[in-house]
């Protein structure tokens, strides 16, 4: 394939030939093969494909099968029952009858046990998961058909109620969740593969930390299939083997640090010894000011030379970085990988519940730069929206939807918020990646040129998506010879 009249790194006129799944060959005339398929670019841009550096893969998958039970769908007591009922009623239900919310905060009718839920629908199991993802809220028809009543049964991490009973509250426990619900079909990745491909991402990075040789076995699936074009990145835990798929690679070890739950300091090292035994980074999930202090304080009892940097290592979210912590990450060369879009999509919440003095630090991204911190993008779907486009606008413009601003000395222009999605999956806040011969043919083209594609940083630009030399997304009209 040639594609010709296209603008690479700001140079017009430019082709580009792909071969197989590389690029070829780049230059400002190439001719056309005798049979080469020709794209015309029309003058637009052409970007390496994206990648979304923190996503949910199977998650986002589940969500298609579930009801939303948070801002600004649902947003008090009322909306969430007359919710709930309407998913019980419809076909949005899941096997053995259940119904999976997702997206709850807090600020809709507070912590939910399962009275609360027993309340508003009492006839069919009934389960909703926090928008933080830590947290499963249990009716007691679902507290039953999980076995969740039978105490010496109740795992650690099951909430309890004043009375000692499990109060349908299961924090960090998909897993064990999993196990007892009923078997359901292996989830279907086409819709989620073909989404991205139309945002023109070309390569994820599934930063779930349950992920364990069952879902790689899904993933691969998925990627072998052709449901998922993309590249694939994935963490999981130090004992995870590498996928047997060279469009699937081990990414670093993904550590949880919860909020709420006592530190384990002792068990957290011997995790990161683990993974340093294994060859691995950690990317460490922190979105607190005192999750940060705790993970520079683990990484620091981990290693055996101190201040030894291990290139690699990650924070995801970065939600509180305070300024006096800026220096320890640049020491021990941390990258963050943020969201942006959170600014936008929780942004008016944040205004209320965060402590004021928190609230520059919030989801930073030109001040960790200013300082030599390394920054990339993930949309962290289906926590947050799966456009990657979305998540660089907000990064841009540092805006609530209701239009508040939050932290302006973090906005960032749209070319630094591009590169947020075009680093290299080993090293997501270094160089953009390269449009070079020899490198993967994993392309984005834009309707427009650069100059109006950074002004409107919109999905709806991205003409052609192409992953592995084959075109995966296509919204142009119908004009190639
Ligand atoms: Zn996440």
């Amino acid at each position: 394939m040639l594609i010709r009249n296209a603008e690479i790194s700001g140079r017009s006129g430019m082709s580009v030939r792909i071969r197989g799944d590389r690029i070829a060959a780049v230059g400002p005339d190439l001719s056309r093969a005798f049979g080469e398929r020709v794209v015309d670019a029309g003058g637009g841009m052409l970007l390496p494909g994206l990648h979304d550096h923190h996503i949910h893969l199977l998650a986002v998958a589940a969500a298609d099968g579930s009801v939303c039970c948070g801002p600004p769908a649902v947003r008090n007591r009322e909306e969430l029952a007359a919710a709930l009922r309407a998913a019980a009623a419809a076909a949005t239900v899941q096997p053995g009858g259940w119904v999976r919310g997702i997206g709850y905060h807090d600020s809709v009718a507070g912590a939910l046990t399962r009275a609360d839920l027993d309340a508003m629908i009492a006839d069919v199991p009934v389960r909703v998961q926090h928008r933080s993802g830590a947290l499963w809220m249990l009716n007691s028809a679902a507290v039953a058909a999980v076995g969740l009543d039978d105490h010496a049964g109740a795992p650690p991490g099951a909430g309890r109620g004043p009375d000692g009973r499990p109060d349908g509250r299961l924090f960090r426990l998909d897993g064990w969740l999993r196990e007892r619900l009923p078997p359901s079909p292996a989830p279907d990745l086409t819709t989620v593969g073909r989404g991205l491909a139309g945002f023109g991402v070309t390569g994820v990075t599934d930063a779930t930390a349950g992920t364990g040789p069952a879902e790689v076995d899904l993933l691969t699936a998925a990627v072998t299939r052709g449901d998922l074009p993309q590249r694939l990145t994935v963490t999981g835990g130090p004992e995870l083997a590498a996928p047997a798929h060279p469009r699937l690679r081990l990414g670093p070890v993904k550590i949880v640090i919860d909020d709420g739950a006592p530190v384990e300091f002792d068990e957290l090292v011997a995790l990161v010894r683990r993974a340093r035994a294994a060859g691995r980074a950690v990317a460490v999930h922190c979105v607190t000011r005192a999750a940060l202090v705790l993970t520079i304080a683990v990484l620091e009892a981990a290693d055996d030379e101190p201040g030894v940097a291990h290139p690699g290592d990650r924070i995801e979210h970065g939600a509180v970085i305070p300024p006096d912590l800026l220096d320890q990450l640049v020491e021990r060369e941390l990258t963050v990988v943020t969201q942006p879009h959170f600014i936008a999509e929780r942004g008016e919440e944040y205004l209320r519940e965060v402590d004021p003095v928190d609230l520059p630090w919030l989801y930073r991204c030109a001040g960790l730069r200013r300082a030599g911190v390394a920054v990339a993008g993930g949309t962290d779907a289906p926590f947050g929206d799966l456009d990657p486009w979305s998540s660089m606008r907000a990064a841009v413009a540092r805006r609530t939807t209701a239009g508040s601003p939050i932290g302006l000395d973090e906005a960032v222009d749209a070319a630094t918020a591009l590169a947020l999605y075009l680093g290299d999956p080993a090293r997501p806040g270094g160089p953009s990646r390269r449009i070079v011969p020899g490198a993967p043919a994993d392309l984005c083209l834009l309707a427009a040129p650069r100059r109006i594609a950074l002004r409107t940083l919109s999905a709806d630009l991205v003409a052609l998506t192409i992953a592995a030399g084959h075109v995966v997304a296509d919204h142009r009209n119908p004009e190639e010879c």
